[in-house]
């Protein structure tokens, strides 16, 4: 197979651009590509041809033919699931078996879902006076009363910015329900995790998407083309997901324009385990919960607060489990966890760990790389699943976003201690309460200041539902209906009748 060189999208064409930067395989932690490097010219290229999309064939598309459109491409993604798992494993190093089963799938599903929804979805209508009443037409003129209607409008140019940690499946979350609401997008891809952006371009081409509806550009975000987006006064609305430092930047330069901004940040994510739990499904469940992705996924928990009668038992089971997670090489199915994404982001996360150490934390398993023989693999950036415990809770690992494969596990006493350390943080994305008592897990539901709880699950999605964080976790929602109303414009019309 030939070395990957991964272009640029824009107005229906694939560009090189003048310069490229490399593609790492961080299972490898070799060279396996190139991507094309975009500038502010190239980004206003790629809004420009967007903004000349919103008033040509797309505009004047009927809503039922636009989402045939979009559930065109999620069939295209589906016909080419293979290629898109490949890139994706490529570029992330993450597990076939995550690959195939969930983010490739849930690309296909977002494309599907928010066809569906705004196929069905109405909008409000307010009927005042007689006329609200029934009296009218016999009412008198002049005094019997009005209708609301409501348009649901697109928003104009969206740029879309995401992270590398699920590169499609957070991306097509963003692109579907613009597109969905008539839209036109302008995508940053991960500077880590370019691949599938790409791909995708091809299917847009494949299912007749017209020309400047889907472009991408790719680059570093400040000075590159990130910030080229953030900053052009053309693009309408911006939507980022990633670092919570990045989206504070990000509020800043797009301030001069006043776009509208949907941010899902980072997570500090805790689980309540009570004693009263299924322990089996609590072990389980938190064993997924922290080491999902390497770790490598906002809703992690990375702080595990236990009740203190089971809190032994359960540190010994999730540390034992946690040993025995398979970890190696993404494409043997039987694989739980690949490296982390990068050797930066590896010496961060080992860092982080050092720290822990150096601050009182007892290390209860892992703590270190994990170094595999061999040729192929050697040289990737694979870490240990890691369980600390004994730290305070101001100790940096315990306040601050990780992001890999680790937690930090600590006893409490009552439901009311529980709740007070699971919200003493910056962040506010997501908890799981892990309990038996059904009277319990609502009043820790409600009490969590969070954007979203689950009980006795974790990462159980329905797209129905609003998806987003409090605090340093975000600003807005998206998810369903939400994603309808931050994706277009909301106009009232009022007659007098
Ligand atoms: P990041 O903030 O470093 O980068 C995200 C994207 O922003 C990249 O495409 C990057 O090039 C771009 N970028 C960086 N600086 C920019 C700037 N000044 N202007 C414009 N674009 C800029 O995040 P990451 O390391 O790719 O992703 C990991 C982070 O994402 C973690 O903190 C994780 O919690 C968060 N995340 C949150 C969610 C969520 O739904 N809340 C989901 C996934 C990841």
């Amino acid at each position: 197979m030939g070395r990957t060189r991964i272009q640029h999208f824009i107005d229906g064409r694939f560009e090189p651009g003048s310069s490229d930067f490399t593609l790492i395989n961080p299972a490898s932690g070799r060279d396996y590509g190139s991507c094309a490097l975009a500038g502010p010219a190239l980004v206003d290229e790629a809004v420009g041809a967007a903004r000349k999309a919103l008033s040509g064939p797309w505009a004047r598309l009927s809503l039922d033919d636009r989402l045939d459109l979009l559930e065109a491409v999620a069939l295209g993604i589906e016909r080419r699931a293979k290629e898109f798992v490949r890139a994706e494993i490529l570029d992330t190093g993450k597990p076939l078996s995550a690959a195939s089963a969930i983010d490739i799938p849930r690309g296909i599903q977002n494309f599907r879902f928010f066809a569906r929804l705004a196929r069905t979805h109405g909008t409000d209508s307010f009927a005042t006076g007689s006329f609200a009443t029934g009296a009218f037409p016999g009412a008198s003129a002049g005094s019997s009363g009005s209708l609301n209607y409501t348009l649901r409008e697109p928003v104009g140019v969206v740029g879309v910015i995401c992270p590398w940690n699920l590169p499609l499946l957070l991306m097509t979350w963003k692109v579907a329900p613009a597109l969905a609401c008539g839209n036109t997008v302008v995508v940053k891809p991960s500077e880590e995790t370019p691949a599938t952006a790409s791909l995708l371009a091809d299917v847009m081409n494949e299912v007749g998407l017209p020309a400047g509806v889907y472009n991408v550009v790719h680059g570093y975000g400040p000075d590159s083309a990130g910030e080229a987006i953030v900053r052009h006064p053309d693009v309408d609305a911006l939507t980022f997901t990633g670092e919570s430092r990045t989206g504070e930047r990000i509020l800043a330069d797009a301030a001069p324009h006043l776009k509208s901004t949907s941010f899902e940040l980072g997570g500090k994510n805790a689980a309540l385990v009570f004693a009263d739990c299924d322990f089996e499904r609590a072990v389980e469940g938190t064993i997924r919960s922290v080491f999902s992705n390497c770790g490598q996924v906002c809703l992690c928990s990375e702080r595990v607060y236990v009740e203190r009668p089971i809190f032994e038992r359960f540190a010994e089971a999730l540390a034992q489990r946690a040993t025995a997670l398979r970890v190696g090489d993404p494409w043997d199915p039987n694989t739980a966890m690949g490296p982390l994404i990068s050797a930066q982001h590896r010496d961060k996360v080992l860092g982080m760990w050092q720290q822990a150490r150096d601050d009182g934390g007892d290390v209860l398993c892992g703590g270190a790389a994990h170094t595999i023989a061999g040729d192929e693999l050697s040289g990737g950036y694979f870490v240990q699943p890691t369980v600390v415990t004994g730290l305070p809770e101001t100790a940096a690992f315990v306040r601050n976003e990780v992001f890999g494969p680790s937690c930090h596990i600590a006893p409490f006493d009552d439901e009311d201690e529980a709740v007070r350390l699971a919200n003493d943080s910056d962040y506010g994305l997501c908890a799981a309460v892990w309990t038996s008592d059904l009277n319990r897990a609502h009043r820790a539901a409600a009490g969590l200041h969070v954007g979203m709880v689950w009980v006795n699950s974790w990462m159980l999605r329905d797209l129905r539902t609003p998806f987003g964080g409090r605090g340093r976790s975000g600003v807005g929602r998206e998810g369903g209906v939400h994603s309808l109303d931050f994706y277009s414009e909301l106009k009232n019309v009022c007659v007098a009748l």
